[in-house]
């Protein structure tokens, strides 16, 4: 006899899966412009289709994440990077009852922002806009799905729940945009989705930066032998598998260091909620931040990072690549600032209140990937 696969409904799926601090779409404070209900997704599982389903979205794909030299295609560029986050992400909302959805869904959207050629784009960026209010990868998120995104017919931007913007605005936000006031982003302090997001978005530039960079030769073994987290990592390694070694022995120490700082996670996330007597969402929002590493891990993980900003960051040959990237963005910022015809198609489709022609070209060469920032620097600076 065959019975009838019974569905869930994500209604029931998230009563279920959720526990007191995670947050529920069930109630959710809605959308800037309401819409009615789809039958079969959540309001958040909706919210990353349509950033999946994105121009920006696809753009990542082709802008870089640390500007290493491009030499080997399985280097990391934004889109890996923020599939990294998610997938992450998503193992530690689960381990800790929260809402995948929504944690899904913020991890996705939180790099869309980001300008071609990665912080040195953005530098470059936020000196040209001085005058105008600067430029912020994480405000240029919620720009790009508040306002820049414009595929539907009611409204422009992508109409995402509250409970995601919210999930965006990383340093705060409040007063940056004027849509955004009504975003309500009243509470002291954000969901521990959003939360559990900014830290896996550290943990995992940090990984695969040491995984390229050390792929790349601009990290040594040599220099690496001073981190502490590498060190015990590879003697724990070599303890139990004497026969590996060279890039397998390499890459399978960095899935070793990720594996155990998502372990950390899991223990000491907990604890500090406990110690805080945090027991439902209204208290979370209270608390103050509680998604961190242990404080042994966070000396560690700081260990590391300080490493990678005196190694790789500012090695040489990364230097030399940020400085012809802010050239390259600076001398096309000018070019179309006296040339506007050349954005004669990107301002038809431009729907801002009031926008200064510096946001409106900013607004373009922050949505550019690298190949394409390129191609039009070739295009144009002949
Ligand atoms: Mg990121």
């Amino acid at each position: 006899m065959s019975q009838e696969p019974r569905r869930l409904s994500w209604q029931e799926y998230e009563e279920r899966m959720i526990g007191e601090l995670g947050v529920r779409a069930a109630r959710s404070r809605g959308r800037r412009h309401p819409e009615p209900e789809h039958p079969l997704r959540s309001p958040f599982q909706r919210d990353r289709d349509r950033i999946v389903h994105s121009r920006a979205f696809r753009r990542l794909e082709y802008k870089t994440q640390v500007f290493v030299p491009h030499e080997k295609d399985h280097f990391r560029t934004r889109l890996t990077h923020t599939l990294e986050v998610s997938v992450i992400s998503r193992t530690i909302a689960r381990g800790l009852g929260l809402n995948e959805d929504l944690t899904e869904t913020v991890a996705l959207a939180h790099d869309l922002g980001h300008s071609p050629f990665g912080h040195a784009g953005e530098r470059a960026l936020d000196g040209l806009m001085k005058a105008f209010g600067g430029f912020e990868h994480n405000l240029q998120s919620l720009r790009v799905v508040g306002e820049l995104e414009c595929k539907y017919p009611g409204f422009s931007g992508l109409n995402l729940s509250f409970e995601v913007l919210e999930g965006l605005t990383k340093h705060g936000a409040a007063g940056a945009e004027p849509w955004l006031d009504e975003a309500a982003l009243e509470h002291r302090s954000r969901p521990l989705e959003s939360q559990i997001v900014d830290l896996c978005d550290e943990l995992a530039y940090v990984c695969h930066d040491l995984d390229d960079g050390s792929d790349s030769g601009l990290l040594t073994q040599r220099a690496l032998g001073e981190v502490t987290l590498w060190r015990e990592t590879l003697a724990s390694i070599k303890a139990a598998h004497p026969q590996l070694s060279g890039s397998v022995l390499r890459q399978y120490a960095v899935r070793t260091i990720i594996d155990r700082m998502v372990t950390d996670i899991l223990t000491a996330v907990p604890e500090r909620i406990a110690r805080a007597r945090v027991r439902s969402l209204e208290d979370v929002l209270a608390a103050g931040p509680l998604a961190a590493f242990s404080p042994e891990m966070t000396r560690k993980f700081g260990e590391l990072k300080k490493f990678l900003m005196e190694n790789l960051y500012t090695h040489p040959r990364v230097m030399a690549q940020n400085e012809r990237a802010e050239n390259m963005l600076r001398r096309l910022f000018a070019f179309y600032l006296e040339n506007p015809g050349e954005l004669e198609h990107y301002a038809a489709g431009y729907r801002q209140a009031r926008p200064v022609p510096e946001r409106m070209v900013c607004d373009y060469i922050a949505g550019m990937t690298d190949r394409f920032a390129e191609k039009e620097f070739a295009r144009l600076m002949r």
